[in-house]
């Protein structure tokens, strides 16, 4: 394996205040793939997610990307490196429409989708372009939430549980987008308990646990991981 890896992170620890939730994180995510980080509640998925954007800014370790090291780049300089973070809680503005959500991301970085192509991506945010980020659907939202940070032109997604309480044909369709993303080259870091959803976008998964990754594999070797994905994953 020749090529260099988009996103490195190696040794990564965290904390909250005296609370230390990342214990050495190690992984690489590759141009274009897709990597889903899997493991029960509290093992810290969302916590690396945080760490590498700089929201959490009590971290060790090393995060490089594109060659560059990160680690100590803050939270309002990042996107100008090329990653992008969709929450959990999708941070978008609940009083202003759709359209103004779209307006409102300043493009930090080459190559971001003007508001015509996100509508081309998401016929159903063009629909409701009017309507207010509140009169939105879960779905929607998350829509728009994923479309907002298209829009700024990052190369490297980070999602947080992009289908957490959604119905399945919703569901469905962001695992359409992702596809469609993922052909157009876009390198996607997602944090997800929806394993099936994972095995149908993604291309590895890294498994967690006690603030830890403790394997990672290709998802062909999904079927045959089934005992320590059970045993970790405690379902
Ligand atoms: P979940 O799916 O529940 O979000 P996770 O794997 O993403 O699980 P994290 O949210 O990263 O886990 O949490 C890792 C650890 O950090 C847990 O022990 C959690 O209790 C702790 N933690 C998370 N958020 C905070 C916070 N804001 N303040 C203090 N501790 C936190």
């Amino acid at each position: 394996e020749t090529l260099e890896p988009l996103l490195h992170v190696r040794g990564l620890q965290a904390w909250y205040g005296e609370s230390h939730a990342l214990h050495g994180v190690d992984f690489d995510v590759f141009p274009g793939e897709t990597v889903t980080l899997v493991g029960r509640n509290g093992v810290g998925k969302t916590t690396t997610l945080r760490a590498i954007m700089g929201i959490l800014r009590k971290r060790t370790g090393t995060i490089r990307f594109r060659g560059a090291d990160v680690t100590r780049v803050p939270l309002h300089r990042i996107a100008h490196h090329g990653i992008g973070f969709v929450p959990e809680e999708r941070g978008i503005f609940a009083s202003l429409s759709v359209e103004e959500n779209l307006l409102l991301p300043p493009a930090v970085a080459p190559g971001g989708m003007t508001v015509d192509e996100i509508y081309d991506l998401f016929p159903n945010l063009q629909e409701r372009r009017r309507s207010a980020g509140t009169q939105l659907s879960g779905g929607e939202q998350q829509m728009l939430a994923i479309a907002r940070v298209l829009r700024s032109g990052v190369s490297l997604l980070l999602l947080d549980e992009p289908t957490e309480g959604l119905a399945p044909v919703i569901v469905q369709r962001i695992g359409e987008v992702l596809r469609i993303l993922k052909g157009r080259g876009m390198t996607v870091l997602l944090v997800e308990q929806n394993v099936r959803f994972a095995a149908k976008v993604a291309d590895r998964f890294y498994l967690m646990d006690h603030g830890r990754v403790l394997d990672g594999f290709p998802v062909a070797e999904l079927a045959e991981r089934n005992r320590q994905m059970t045993e970790t994953l405690g379902v």
